[in-house]
């Protein structure tokens, strides 16, 4: 069976790690913290002291780091993977950064003779658990579909956006979307409550007519209409606000890059920003309808 480096074993690496160690990989893991190798040793990773041994004498190295700066580090530093991997090593990298970072990195591999694949995730912690995470891969058609046996152990769905940073590119313009759908969604609950109109009412109406989107029909911000969304249980996580706000700026920082408008991406940016001045960073992201109808600390 072949062997797998894993680095990074956060709240998303480790349930993935452990995915494939339930689908029958060796998975030699590392992460800077011990917590967290604890955690991913009780779950059947061998665990290895450095980034150099995780990525030594494996087939496929996978990796779930913060950010930009720590994949780039990672991989290209002085005792980063490419330094040790042997050649013809896939890289993995599941982590959500910014689209240049992503090319630089998956260029450096290909000078260094080793196929990379950036492929972020969406479905958060519980998709990590379930292992039915959506992955947007960006690489080679060769190097995606080498990928498929580890992709498929940790997710569901699989879908190859193009080139390098594709995955990336991805990521970031749906979760753009997916910000400014729920401060809209967050707006019009708002609005409603002040006209008198009853939140189950707007919901019955609006998600049959055209005002329909997901982040009604799936994750209204509102107690009530959908059992299963956060507003249901105090806007507990979920998906964090500092999370959304992390991709919302990789969005805008891409958007300056390229000179693509995207001002409703401005905005949003800058309302999730406030909500996490104001502390509230680890609500849910769609408890910003509380800053929004201006019930936040009631
Ligand atoms: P996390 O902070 O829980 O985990 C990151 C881990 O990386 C930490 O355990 C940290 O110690 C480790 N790390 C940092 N630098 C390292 C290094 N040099 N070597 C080894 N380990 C190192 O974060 P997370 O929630 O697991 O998110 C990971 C990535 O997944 C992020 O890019 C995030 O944007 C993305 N993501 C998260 C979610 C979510 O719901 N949590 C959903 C989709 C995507």
């Amino acid at each position: 069976m072949a062997s797998v480096g894993f680095i990074g074993l956060g709240n998303m690496g480790g349930p993935m790690a452990a995915n494939l160690v339930k689908a029958g990989f060796a998975v030699k893991a590392f992460d800077l913290g011990e917590a967290a190798c604890a955690r991913a040793r009780e779950r059947g990773c061998t665990i290895v002291p450095s980034v150099a041994e995780a990525a030594s004498d494996v087939d496929v190295v996978v990796s779930m780091l913060p950010a930009g700066t720590h994949v780039r580090a990672v991989y290209t530093g002085p005792e980063g993977v490419l330094a040790h991997a042997r050649p013809g090593t896939l890289m993995i990298d599941c982590s959500t950064i910014d689209v240049d970072s992503a090319r630089v990195v998956a260029k450096a591999c290909d000078d260094a003779g080793m196929a990379m694949i950036d492929a972020p995730v969406s479905g958060g912690v519980g998709g990590a658990e379930a292992g039915t995470l959506t992955f947007m891969v960006g690489g080679p058609d060769a190097s995606f579909e080498a990928a498929q046996p580890y992709l498929q152990a940790m997710g569901k769905t699989i879908v190859h956006a193009g080139g390098a940073g594709n995955g990336q590119a991805a990521k970031i313009c749906n979760n753009m979307l997916l910000g400014i759908g729920m401060i809209g969604t967050c707006e019009a609950f708002a609005l409603a409550g002040r006209l008198g109109l009853d939140a189950q009412k707007l919901f019955d109406i609006s998600s049959k007519a055209s005002g329909q989107n997901w982040s009604m029909t799936s994750y209204c911000p509102v107690p009530g209409p959908v059992p299963t969304s956060p507003a249901n249980r105090a806007y507990q996580p979920g998906f964090a606000a500092d999370m959304m706000l992390k991709d919302l700026k990789l969005a805008q920082d891409a958007a300056a890059k390229v000179g693509a408008a995207t001002p409703l991406g401005g905005a949003a940016e800058a309302l999730y920003q406030l909500f996490s001045a104001q502390g509230h960073g680890g609500m849910d992201f769609s408890g910003i309808i509380k800053m929004l109808d201006g019930s936040l600390g009631r």
